[in-house]
Parts: structure tokens; sequence; C-alpha cells
């Protein structure tokens, strides 16, 4: 990419910073990639609250043990158009959730501004940003590289070597669907991820592309790219490097420019609050679920009764 047009990116995201509804931490990602006709698209959001959970909960309100506001770079991540080998620029330094999400989406280059690095949430971010975020975009070969807007002048904090391919143990599964979505069919597919997945916790959706295919994207647990189950780090008490089965397949609906299907979604438990609210934010009213009475902590029952409750997101029992 041309340096003037990461400048230009890199304004895009800076210009509507202040628009965002968070009273203290602003922040605003644009994603940039090309779509399946190889068009470029442009995603410009901020942190925020999606819609629903800041007009019926309000934007204090705790969804288990997840706040209720989706960060900038997810939130621009839930609406592309197709991320694979994307670029994200960033006003601020990057959680290790929302970098976790990146590497799973395929986002491959991630531009930060100079000013996330001296804004006061990035004293407090940074050690989860050196010790975490920059960890796992080395491990991901995701490039990272500070914009000096002002200065005109780049400055790469990581680049993965010609080549480098990151360790997967366990991709995503993308298939196609044989048929047109209908439940039964849902059913019937549910029934096979089961035989695939046995007793461990999974999720999967039925997706459409623009070009009308439908497929089934399914997933398990599973360390962020780049960490198998061997190399996997020490869990920071905050942050995890495991990728739960709901974002996993929101992001890789991301990453290969398919739209989740409402109405086809399934996760073998109750998905974790965190899973809960980006499901919101990718605009979905309901899921399915196969164990109503197992979830991976107490707070995502808790999460549930919350949302069911607000009429939020409903939690459909399959028969
Ligand atoms: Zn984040």
């Amino acid at each position: 990419m041309e340096d003037a047009l990461i400048f230009k990116h890199m304004q895009a995201a800076v210009d509507i910073v202040n628009s965002s509804q968070h009273p203290t931490s602003k922040v605003a990602a644009n994603l940039v990639g090309r779509d399946l006709d190889g068009y470029e698209f442009s995603i410009v959001r901020t942190n925020g609250w999606p819609q629903p959970i800041k007009d019926i909960l309000g934007t204090e309100a705790r969804i288990g043990n997840s706040s209720g506001s989706i960060h900038a770079e997810t939130q621009a991540l839930l609406e592309s158009k197709l991320s694979q080998d994307a670029a994200i620029f960033i006003t601020d330094l990057p959680c290790p959730n929302c970098v976790k999400n990146m590497a799973e989406a395929g986002v491959r280059k991630l531009f930060i501004d100079h000013k996330g690095f001296e804004k006061d949430f990035a004293q407090r971010r940074g050690h989860h940003f050196d010790d975490m975020s920059m960890k796992i975009c080395e491990k991901a070969g995701v490039s990272v590289t500070k914009v000096f807007r002002k200065d005109g002048v780049l400055t790469s904090l990581f680049k993965p070597k010609t080549g480098y391919t990151p360790a997967i143990e366990k991709p995503a599964i993308l298939q196609t669907l044989p048929h047109e979505p209908s439940p039964f069919l849902f059913q019937k597919t549910i029934a096979a991820e089961y035989a695939r997945y046995q007793d461990r916790p999974f999720a999967l959706g039925f997706a459409q592309s623009l070009l009308g295919k439908a497929h089934i994207i399914s997933a398990e647990v599973h360390p962020v790219l780049g960490y198998t189950s061997q190399t996997i780090e020490e869990q920071d008490p905050k942050y995890s490097y495991l990728l739960q089965p709901v974002n996993r397949v929101l992001m890789t609906a991301s990453r290969f420019g398919l739209k989740l299907i409402k109405g086809y979604i399934f996760s073998s438990r109750i998905p974790t609050p965190r899973e809960m609210v980006n499901l919101i934010g990718a605009q979905h009213t309901e899921i399915h679920v196969g164990d109503l009475a197992d979830s991976r902590d107490a707070e995502g029952l808790q999460a549930m009764h919350l949302l069911e409750d607000a009429g939020i997101l409903g939690f459909r029992k399959l028969n």
C-alpha cells in the first residue's frame, strides 16, 4: 500500500473518533480491504454500544462478565465485507481481544496512530499491548506500523518474515451447503457437527456469499492464530489466548465475505457474554443452543437471562 493511502486511511479513522459514544476512551478504526468483486472498501467505526443494548439496558449495564460495548476494531470486523488480507487503521493501541479477532478474520496489516501511544489510557493498556497484543501479531504474522500523520513518517514495529505461515491446529471449517437453508438441513448439519466435535464445545452458522452461494461455517474453541495447545502462553487474568466458537464463526464469516443467515446460528453450549454482545453487534436477534444448562461460566447463564428478558437476544433450544 502506498504511503499516501496509509495516511489517508488513518485520517479517516481520526476524523470520526470524537463521534464515539464512549465518554472517556474514544477510539476509531478503519478496516480497508477488497470485496469479492475486487473493489476496495473502507469501514470506519468507533467503539460504542449496539443500539438495542444502549436503548434497553443502557451503557452502564454489565452483560454477565462483559461490558455491553464493542471496540471499534471488532465492530468494523463484524461489518466487514471480506477481511482476508485486509489492513486496519486504529487511533489507539488495540486490546488483545481485538487482535485475536483480527488474526482470526485474516487481517494482515495493523496501523496505529502515533497519538494512540500518548493518551492516558494507552498508559493503562500499555502492558497488555506489549505483553499480549504485539506477541499475538508476531505469532499470527500481522505487521504493525506506527503512523506519524503530522510528520508523514511510518515506523515499523513488527514485520513478519517473507513466506511466514502461522501455526494453526484446528482452522474453522467451511463447507458448501448442499441445498437451500431449511430448518431440516440445519438440524441435520448440527447432528453431523456433533459427530465431528463430539463433546467439545462448538458453534456453526449458515452463511451466504454475495455471489449467492451458501456455506456452513463451524469452529470449536481454539488458541488464537499462530499458537497451538503446546505453545499457548500463560493466561493473563483479564485476557485469554483462546477464541470462543461463536466469535470464530463471526470472524470467519467476515474473513471470507460471508453473511451469517439469521435464524441459522448454533452454539452447542450457552455462548460467553462477550460472544453474545458481538452477536448483537452483528445485528443478530437469536441463537440456537444445544444445551441450555451448559455454559463456560456462571456469567453466561446470567447474561442469557438478562438479554432474553430484555428481548434483545433470543435463545432457542433445538427439539
Ligand atoms: Zn479491543
